[in-house]
């Protein structure tokens, strides 16, 4: 029997995403076996993302100030708002240095098996900031996915008559892709979403 610290501490673990009571259990064992050199790290970390790390009440993103880094960077394209699922998503597209304009997390994506409804998500402050104006462009940068693309056809209705032109990214062939690997529906993506040359 395991002292009710390690029960504590394995029963947090199993919680996050990809971990179960086995796994977390495993993790705990190797942790106290690395004290010095993993454990004191980890509560480190821990504690400095728990004092500094601050959701932004405009955006959702992640970050040390409410308003986010992103949201008051006055380079950026303030005309242009892109949504995405998900924190991770908006710092994988940020990442590319490609985006130049703000950002809206939704929080997820609609769902019907999960339960997943629309007041669940960001959508009503995401319909509050385009109308207040001056955003030119909405970019739904949802998953190529069945629950991400539905989420993004119902944001584009609820989007209707708010004068902003509403884009999706592109969805097709993946860089170095190889047509023989490809499934059907991103093949018949990229058949749909051809170009001339
Ligand atoms: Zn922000």
């Amino acid at each position: 029997m395991a002292s009710q610290e390690i029960e504590t501490l394995t029963a947090a673990l199993a919680r996050l995403p990809g971990l179960g009571p086995r796994s977390a259990r495993r993790a705990v064992l190797w942790l106290i076996k690395r004290r010095e050199t993993a454990l004191v790290q980890l509560v480190d970390a821990l504690a400095a993302v728990r004092d500094t790390l601050v959701e932004c009440s405009t955006c959702g993103n992640v970050d040390t100030s409410d308003p986010c880094g992103i949201c008051t960077d006055a380079r950026r394209d303030q005309r242009s708002l892109c949504v995405v699922e998900e924190v991770a998503d908006l710092w994988a597209l940020d990442r590319a240095h490609l985006f130049t304009g703000r950002y809206h997390v939704l929080g997820g994506k609609l769902s019907a098996l999960d339960g997943v409804r629309p007041e669940d998500l960001a959508i009503d402050t995401l319909l509050a900031r385009v109308s207040a104006g001056g955003i030119d462009e909405v970019l739904l940068a949802m998953n190529a996915t069945l629950e991400g693309q539905t989420t993004a056809h119902y944001i584009a209705e609820r989007l209707e008559g708010l004068p902003v032109r509403v884009t999706q990214l592109a969805h097709g062939l993946p860089v170095g892709g190889e047509l023989d690997y490809l499934d059907e529906g991103t093949l018949a993506q990229a058949i749909r979403a051809r170009r001339q040359l």
